[in-house]
């Protein structure tokens, strides 16, 4: 039976990439085909040379259409099947080869904010709704616009058999977050982006849509972010905290690549107000809403589990952020693991220091 696939991609838009996706129907059998589009119509060509590659790398079935349609998410490639240079998720696929020994796993937490005519959903046409308070998780009346589209996008996400974990209702009126994993970075990221379709597909038939901006409205509402939770089988096992702790450290020694990859107008959002750190001074501490890095409590009490990197934008590029996490906290452990290599005994010595600082911090 002949069925529709839907091939998704993320454009060249600037400053933060937008999906896009058309539809194929697919008569026989066999692997997903390769595809293409008109990369100059998505600013990832010239119009002289515009043919850019579509490679399925992530399948599965469409909740919406049903049947046995399904959703496909694809890596862009050069027409000599080179990755295009809007293609993040081909790094991610070599930093996570290279740390696949350390088990990587990664939850994020996906706020985005709902937009009508021009302004949040919900939000009166002149002045604002009531100051921020009661709509963190609430409940009743008016003030929860949305969650209408906030119920069929979980149900569409758990038919097509993403791993979302909960939605809750945010600080903003028509604000609002999905969590999903824990998985691997790779499964995340893909999984991710197709949650974020689902979203904005979901929302367009409401007449919505929805912005990851990171700093959607000025003043003193919320921004949106997308904390991603991270930790390697050293830090679930017993004894991890200690890991734990040198993951926090190694993350302080690279602060501005990471701030620099987590997201459009990172600096509108982190200004220390708002459960938020400064985007230029690195903290990090137990069950602390205001540091970069938070360990939750329930980690500190068992010594062992994952940290959360609060810093990250609703805009961030998954695949950038999980391979940053890979390649800083990873790379600081194989480091540690591996003194031999000459040219990192300098780094290997500042994170011995870290390591026996750490046990420290326990009383
Ligand atoms: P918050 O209290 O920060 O709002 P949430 O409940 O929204 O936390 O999100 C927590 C996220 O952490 C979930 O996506 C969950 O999958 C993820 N998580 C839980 N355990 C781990 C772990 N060991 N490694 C990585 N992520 C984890
Ligand atoms: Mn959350
Ligand atoms: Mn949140
Ligand atoms: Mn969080």
């Amino acid at each position: 039976m002949a069925y529709q696939a839907e091939y998704i991609w993320t454009d060249g838009s600037l400053p933060t990439a937008q999906l896009r996706s058309k539809t194929r129907i697919i008569r026989d059998g066999g692997p997903l085909p390769i595809w293409g589009f008109d990369g100059s119509s998505t600013n990832q060509a010239t119009g002289f040379s515009s043919d850019c590659v579509l490679k399925p790398v992530f399948s599965c079935p469409d909740p919406l259409r049903g049947g046995d349609n399904i959703l496909v998410f694809c890596e862009v490639l050069n027409p000599d099947f080179t990755p295009h240079a809007t293609n993040t998720r081909a790094a991610l696929v070599a930093a996570a080869t290279t740390y696949k020994s350390f088990d990587p796993w990664f939850g994020i937490e996906q706020e985005y904010t709902l937009f009508q005519d021009g302004r949040p959903y919900g939000w009166p046409e002149v002045g604002f709704p009531a100051p921020q308070g009661p709509y963190y998780c609430g409940v009743g009346g008016a003030k929860m616009p949305g969650r209408d589209i906030v119920e069929s996008h979980t149900l569409a996400c758990l038919s097509a058999g993403l791993a979302i974990e909960g939605t809750n209702a945010e600080v903003m009126m028509g604000q609002w977050e999905f969590q999903i994993g824990a998985l691997g970075p790779i499964e995340i990221s893909d999984q991710l982006m197709v949650a974020r379709w689902l979203l904005e597909r979901i929302a367009e038939d409401y007449e919505v849509d929805v912005s990851f901006a990171a700093k959607p409205i000025k003043g003193d509402w919320n921004g949106a972010g997308a904390h991603t939770n991270f930790s390697t089988k050293q830090m679930r096992a017993a004894g991890g905290w200690d890991h734990i702790i040198a993951g926090c450290e190694a993350l302080g020694t690279r602060v501005k690549e990471h701030i620099a990859g987590y997201g459009h107008d990172i600096e509108s959002r982190l200004t220390g107000a708002h459960e938020t750190a400064p985007y230029n001074k690195f903290s990090y501490g137990v069950s602390n809403r205001g540091a970069s890095i938070r360990i939750p409590a329930h980690v500190a009490r068992e010594r062992r589990g994952y940290l959360e990197d609060r810093r990250p934008n609703a805009n961030v590029d998954p695949y950038v952020v999980t391979r940053l996490m890979l390649e800083t906290v990873c790379g600081a452990a194989a480091a540690t693991k591996a003194p031999a290599k000459k040219t990192t005994a300098k780094k290997v010595a500042a994170k011995k220091v870290a390591a026996k600082k750490a046990p420290a911090r326990r009383k």
